[in-house]
């Protein structure tokens, strides 16, 4: 299975990562992606830029060798009522918008609390996606969530950084995308990579797709043709 898309890749702009966004963009073009999401970190993470960032992302090109760029963040939850760390006036530049928990950010509330922040997010009109849902730090009820990404037509993200180096986060994958069978949601595959070399490697979540039997049309990812019908129904 190849996705066409990688919809959440890193560059040095966040601060901990190692490649620039044309390094992404070659690395992709050589294994035939069509395209990357630039999804760089809020600034509530340390080390990534601030919010006004995004609006220079008007200056840089659509296509960098050959490979199209969605120009996005990784935005951070803040509370648990979903608060965002990106002024919307920001979040309505972008082309797709990941929203994500994070340890440095914002720590487990138990199950109740968690749900929130992530129904908050996923209720932002400018949100898309939430980042790595399975992330075991956090106690998400996904019957609730999933079914409320179903109702909003967005997405659940199966995240290969996530699946490759946080443990559990298999187990807790595993039962969003059953969910997102039951309920008919779009999944959107990514790399999380912070280097260039690891920019469309999805090895993991490629193996846990094929063991599910997933089936590949709710794949948002898997094309480009895809991918750009769901960009352009989101249009805010
Ligand atoms: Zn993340
Ligand atoms: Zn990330």
């Amino acid at each position: 299975m190849r996705f066409e898309v990688d919809t959440h890749t890193h560059t040095v702009l966040s601060g901990h990562a190692q490649s620039t966004l044309l390094e992404n963009a070659a690395a992709a073009s050589e294994i035939g992606l069509k395209g990357i999401v630039l999804s760089d970190h809020g600034p509530s993470i340390q080390s990534a830029p601030p919010d006004f960032n995004i609006s220079t992302f008007a200056y840089f090109p659509k296509y960098i060798h050959g490979v199209k760029i969605y120009y996005g963040c990784e935005v951070n939850i803040t509370d648990y009522s979903g608060s965002l760390d990106i002024r919307d006036k920001y979040l309505q530049m972008l082309d797709y918008a990941i929203a994500g928990l994070h340890s440095f950010v914002i720590t487990s509330g138990g199950r109740a609390k968690d749900t929130d922040a992530v129904m908050g997010a996923i209720n932002n009109k400018y949100i898309d996606v939430i980042a790595h849902p399975d992330n075991p730090s956090y106690d998400i009820d996904y019957e609730v969530f999933v079914k409320e990404v179903a109702r909003l037509g967005k997405l659940i993200e199966l995240n290969e950084h996530s699946l490759d180096y946080r443990d559990g986060a298999a187990e807790n994958a595993v039962l969003c995308l059953d969910l997102c069978k039951k309920h008919d949601v779009r999944i959107a595959v990514s790399s999380d990579a912070h280097i260039s070399l690891n920019v469309g490697v999805c090895n993991s979540a490629t193996k846990m797709l094929e063991a599910n039997n997933f089936p590949s049309e709710l794949i948002v990812n898997l094309t480009q043709e895809r991918f750009d019908s769901y960009i352009a129904s989101r249009a805010k």
